[in-house]
């Protein structure tokens, strides 16, 4: 699972002697099958390392840059032909020390750039469509706590609070009991707190967007109760789990995703609502490829909104990046265009670089109607 530390990792690499190479790789098996996104990335190696050898980089540099290579597509190469996550991106400079391999619930478009630092942009704007979530399930002994993010789950904290059972008393006994029960309520509250007090120490460590919280349902809202006011305000629903069998995790994850889909299905509709009434209101909104692609080019796009999957026909520049629907001729520099099977995956490409932000939707929308892609502005030209 992909935390905090490595994204930071990334961000603060200072840019030293020796460059470091960033790979994004589609592994989509809908689009790629056994394995064949390793013979895209292993053409487009030997095309930069032309690129590398022709550049102002020293020998010593470029034997570092050609080793980088040769490490990402060995791994790459080396990869299960079943992968099953959709995207991939790796960063080495091997003589900084520097190797981060990060599988991805979602496609970033393909390319290697060799740079002074890592090209981390496109990482960040993926992160921003997922939320991260934390699940803590209870009972009145034990505490599980799990980071789940991006499709995946890892357990942080499992905390057990040795409470004793109940006893049972009759007659003379009661006095002495209503102690006990009242030392078990102690105890058991004293459990919750434990475990509460855990998930805010994750929260500060790792923070995260939502909560969800499992166990007996008689027992949650007093568990909820405990919790620091910062986290009941995270609270996205409740979950159906037992803290102690061996499906756990796998059903927290499972009860989480549909609590986080719903989320999703709802930010989505707002979210075309919003650039709809923009576009139709002429403010600050535009809907259809064509529109869209002139934004980009005028560096006014906030977020660019596309259906996952969309693939159109286009053509680019290679010398300006630019990027159109069928000019033969770069209107920008002049220089002849070439043709790509699909353009969509260049603008998403050019959103990241210009640290837009970018969102796909899953659902039938309004958007079908009008391109499947639009853009919420920053301005109007
Ligand atoms: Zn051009």
């Amino acid at each position: 699972m992909i935390t905090r530390a490595q994204i930071d990792e990334l961000a603060d690499h200072k840019p030293g002697a020796y460059p470091v190479t960033s790979v994004y790789l589609d592994t989509d098996s809908r689009r790629h099958t056994g394995g064949e996104y390793s013979k895209v990335l292993e053409s487009l190696l030997i095309a930069k390392k032309v690129e590398v050898e022709q550049s102002e980089y020293s020998k010593d540099q470029q034997r570092w840059i050609l080793q980088d290579f040769a490490k990402i597509q060995e791994f790459v190469t080396s990869k299960s032909r079943n992968e099953t996550r959709r995207g991939l991106a790796v960063f080495s400079s091997a003589a900084a020390g520097l190797w981060q391999a990060l599988p991805l619930p979602r496609a970033i478009p393909t390319q290697v750039i060799v740079d002074d630092v890592p090209y981390a942009r496109p990482l960040l704007v993926l992160f921003d469509e997922f939320e991260r979530f934390c699940a803590v399930v209870v009972d009145r002994r034990r505490g599980r706590i799990f980071d789940i993010f991006m499709g995946e789950i890892q357990e942080i904290g499992d905390i057990e609070d040795d409470v004793p059972k109940k006893t049972r008393g009759t007659g003379h006994l009661l006095k002495a009991e209503t102690a006990v029960t009242r030392h078990i309520g102690e105890q058991w509250r004293a459990h919750y707190k434990n475990v509460a007090d855990y998930a805010l120490s994750a929260f500060r460590r790792q923070p995260f967007d939502r909560l969800v919280v499992g166990g007996p349902a008689s027992d949650l809202s007093d568990f909820e109760k405990t919790l620091h006011s910062s986290l009941q305000q995270k609270i996205a629903g409740r979950i159906s789990v037992q803290v102690g069998v061996e499906s756990t995790p796998a059903e927290v994850l499972r009860q989480t995703r549909e609590i986080e889909q719903a989320l999703a299905r709802d930010r989505e509709f707002r979210l075309i609502e919003s650039l709809l009434t923009q576009a139709h209101s002429g403010k600050l909104g535009t809907v259809g490829l064509a529109d869209s692609l002139k934004a980009l080019r005028g560096g006014q796009v906030h977020t660019l909104v596309l259906k996952d999957g969309l693939r159109v026909e286009g053509v680019f520049c290679s010398s300006c990046r630019f990027i159109g629907l069928g000019e033969r001729e770069c209107p920008t520099c002049s220089k002849p265009t070439r043709t790509t099977s699909d353009v969509v995956d260049l603008a998403v490409a050019e959103a990241m670089l210009q640290g837009c932000e970018v969102r796909h939707v899953f659902e039938a929308s309004a958007l079908d109607s009008v391109g499947s892609v639009g853009a919420l502005l920053r301005f109007r030209a």
